[in-house]
């Protein structure tokens, strides 16, 4: 009978959640060992997760990326993220992975694939959440790699594959550049999102819809600095998969109860608007606890988290029969918990 029990029950889809920022300390301790990888000295593995800016996040996100070797170490991972997910009550999950991050300490494509898909079903079979996953190239490779990234994402295309996403530094590689490679995975029937307007400028919201042809934007919360990019994104109806805790870290946004925090202006101006954890065992967050804190920070209703859950399964990538039909159970769902969980 809480709101923390309500915003953990609500169904939910979480699409922005990176892999190799979402494995258990404790998890990359072991790989770590088990694959002869040198990690920095600590009493306890939660230690390993106690970073204090951007230069030292990215040192242990590389040493999370080198401790993940085979196919058994991707499966764990994954599984072990999904079940999180399910715990925040996700029944759907579309996430991403960094393949580059991976080729560069020598794992294949298909091996990572692998590991990765045979966890997606033994979480759906033990959980029932189900799931497909996104490859996202790093910008900070450029456009030339992107092309080399999506030719191996072509090769091995699988229907768990849903889309491809760009991420990773923000502001000094604009989204423009891309616009070639993502017109060939639009091509090739691949759906596409960007990271954009999160580090970096408004001006890569628009390109990513406008030459990127995206589908939905990634976090997106520069957009409040353009009133007439608002006004086309509502129009439009793109999804702006929001991260409320990873924007704490940002200097200026610390403060989720401000009444111009760029998430409550993007809700306020009627934007499609989802929430999601980014990199939880990292940040750290978790799915339920972003719908937990937006509610109590930004005094919302019932039937407004209702809203957000309901919006979070339209942002997704499922067919329209399947949207509509889970639209309708995670409704009755949702009606029924605010009578059972809420005074
Ligand atoms: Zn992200």
């Amino acid at each position: 009978m809480s709101l923390d029990s309500f915003a953990r029950k609500i169904p939910k889809a979480e699409l922005n959640l990176h892999l190799e920022g979402a494995v258990a300390a404790a998890t990359v301790a072991d790989l770590a060992k088990r694959n002869g990888v040198a990690l920095p000295p600590f009493d306890s593995p939660a230690e390993l997760y106690h970073f204090h800016d951007l230069p030292t996040f990215l040192v242990v996100y590389n040493l999370v990326c080198e401790s993940i070797r085979t196919a058994a170490d991707f499966q764990r991972a994954t599984f072990e993220m999904l079940e999180r997910c399910a715990d925040s009550g996700a029944r759907y999950v579309e996430f991403f992975f960094s393949p580059h991050a991976h080729l560069a300490h020598g794992v294949q494509y298909p091996t990572m694939l692998e590991g990765i898909v045979a966890g997606m079903r033994q979480a759906e079979k033990q959980y029932g959440v189900k799931s497909n996953v996104i490859p996202a190239h790093s910008r900070e490779l450029g456009p030339e790699q992107g092309e080399v990234f999506l030719d191996m994402v072509l090769a091995h295309k699988i229907p768990e594959v849903i889309g491809i996403g760009l991420d990773y530094n923000e502001a000094p590689f604009p989204a423009a550049p891309f616009a070639k490679m993502y017109a060939r995975a639009e091509a090739a029937g691949l759906k596409r999102t960007t990271h954009a307007g999160e580090n970096g400028p408004a001006s890569n919201i628009r390109d990513g819809i406008k030459l990127l042809h995206v589908n939905r934007i990634d976090h997106g919360y520069r957009v409040v600095d353009d009133p007439a990019l608002m006004a086309e994104c509502r129009e439009l109806g793109i999804p702006f998969t929001c991260c409320p805790t990873a924007t704490s870290y940002t200097p200026g946004w610390g403060d989720l109860t401000a009444l111009d925090h760029p998430i409550r202006q993007m809700m306020d101006q009627g934007l499609h608007v989802t929430l999601h954890s980014d990199d939880p065992t990292m940040i750290p967050s978790t799915l339920a606890g972003e719908y937990l804190v937006v509610a109590e920070k930004f005094a919302l209703s019932p039937d407004h988290v209702k809203k957000l859950a309901l919006a979070s399964l339209a942002a997704t990538w499922l067919d329209d029969a399947t949207k509509q039909a889970w639209a309708k159970e995670w409704s009755a769902e949702i009606d029924r918990l605010i009578e059972s969980e809420l005074p």
